[in-house]
């Protein structure tokens, strides 16, 4: 018999940090159900604004040449730029004190202009699959979640590039959310440095690293933060930096048109377009922004990107029952993409609570595939990974943002993070109850 537990957590709580195996998650660890409390206010939309300005500036903003300009303002030699950017992207080290090849003067000068504090961790959960989750906390108190899927050959890091999302894409959670905020440079490729921190990922050579590819696939619609999503791909990009090839980036957009071509000329990274529809009716229904920049405005743009040899475009297409699944809409989808490089990720919708749509039955989505198969199409159906956790497209920060209730059906590890005085503080205000199946 399996012995599951509930344990809530206010929405209040003020905890975590540090302390990565805590004797928390010893205790913790067997199948359980999770429920928050919901946050007080309304879901209404305001629009996105960037993040309050910093006293000093985060050095994962900044690239090598930024970096440089800096030190000379601070009367310190450029060639220090590369010191430091050797010890935080190539060693994972980004605490002043433990940059050995610096002098200590000069440590104390740049610790005095330039910010290098992590994202604090409120929660850590990892899947039976080995999926594992993060709630991080930005300075102003924000939340992000970033996901790490691991396979057999890559291990793949789905980061967030705003928090919540303006675009009401009615399928999907977080765009469902009340605040958005633009996600700063530095807080973006933060979560990046964060997750390989956490998974101790600093291999001598880049070669044996965990985690292998980033996609842009977390909160946020990335072509509505688009400067600050360039500065920190081409930081993730850059040689000097952390050295991911263009190959191992893929940027998810909603089409967002006008931004499409500089993706292409600036990054020249993998695109992903979530189409979702082949029409302009069905799309509509389902993703707003179609009355914007409709399905022959997006479909020029992905003809005209700048595709590199062997590449293609991927289509994410959530598999909605009696919306968009039918045979009909996979002929229309065929006649669409016709002589555009690209292949399609077909994802079983991930409900949530409250969601106005099902999920297409296995059958369906089996012969919608089958169809686009026999066109020549590459059609997947992406796996769903990290379930018991949540971790899926479209689901994420669904337990902050205190929406509904998180449930874990299978086993899963859950780590909050803290001091032993805020740990003792969760003890007073968590409350765990068994549950016998
Ligand atoms: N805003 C960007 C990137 C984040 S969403 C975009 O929309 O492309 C990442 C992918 O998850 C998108 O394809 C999105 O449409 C899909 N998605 C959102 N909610 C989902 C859900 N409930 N089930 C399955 N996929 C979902
Ligand atoms: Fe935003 Fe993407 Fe969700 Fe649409 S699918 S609401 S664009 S995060």
């Amino acid at each position: 018999m399996l012995a599951r537990f509930i344990y809530c957590l206010s929405h209040s709580l003020q905890l975590y940090n540090l302390s990565a195996d805590s004797d928390f998650h010893q205790k913790y660890n067997p199948p359980c159900l999770i429920f928050l409390h919901p946050v007080q206010g309304g879901m209404q939309k305001v629009a996105t604004h960037n993040a309050p300005a910093q006293a000093k500036p985060h050095l994962f903003g900044l690239s090598l040449t930024a970096l440089q300009a800096q030190l000379k303002t601070l009367g310190l030699p450029a060639f220090r730029a590369k010191q430091v950017f050797d010890w935080v992207y190539k060693k994972g080290v980004w605490d002043w004190a433990q940059m050995t090849n610096l002098s200590a003067a000069d440590r104390a000068t740049l610790a005095q202009h330039l910010d290098v504090s992590p994202l604090g961790i409120k929660v850590e959960q990892i899947a039976q699959d080995g999926t594992t989750k993060w709630l991080f906390t930005l300075a102003d108190g924000h939340e992000v979640e970033t996901v790490f899927i691991p396979e057999a050959t890559r291990g793949t890091l789905c980061i967030s590039s705003q928090v919540g999302c303006t675009l009401n894409c009615r399928f999907c959670h977080t765009g469902t959310q009340a605040l958005a905020r633009n996600l700063t440079a530095a807080e973006i490729l933060a979560q990046v440095m964060m997750a390989r921190r956490q998974l101790n990922d600093w291999p001598a050579q880049d070669e044996g690293r965990k985690l292998t590819n980033i996609v842009l696939m977390g909160m946020g619609e990335p072509l509505f933060n688009y400067d600050n999503v360039r500065d920190a791909i081409q930081l993730a990009m850059d040689p000097a930096g952390l050295g991911y090839g263009t190959r191992k980036i893929t940027l998810s957009t909603s089409g967002v048109v006008p931004e499409i071509a500089r993706v292409g000329a600036d990054l020249g990274i993998q695109l992903a377009i979530s189409l979702h529809a082949p029409d302009d009716e069905t799309r509509t229904k389902i993703m707003p922004i179609n009355n914007k920049w409709p399905v022959r405005e997006l479909m020029a743009a992905l003809r005209a990107y700048p595709l590199k040899e062997h590449r293609r475009i991927t289509f994410e297409y959530v598999m909605l029952k009696d919306v968009n699944d039918t045979d009909a809409h996979a002929d229309a989808l065929i006649k669409l993409v016709q002589g555009l490089p690209c292949k399609f990720n077909l994802i079983p919708f991930n409900p949530w609570p409250g969601a106005p749509f099902a999920c297409s039955d296995e059958a369906r989505i089996e012969a919608f595939a089958a169809r686009l198969s026999a066109a020549g199409l590459d059609a997947p159906v992406r796996k769903t990974r990290g379930e018991d956790i949540l971790a899926a497209c479209g689901q994420l920060r669904s337990e902050s943002s205190g929406r509904n209730t998180v449930s874990l059906e299978f086993p899963s590890v859950v780590r909050v993070y803290g001091t032993a005085d805020q740990r003792a503080r969760l003890g007073e205000k968590v409350s765990v109850t068994f549950v016998e199946d």
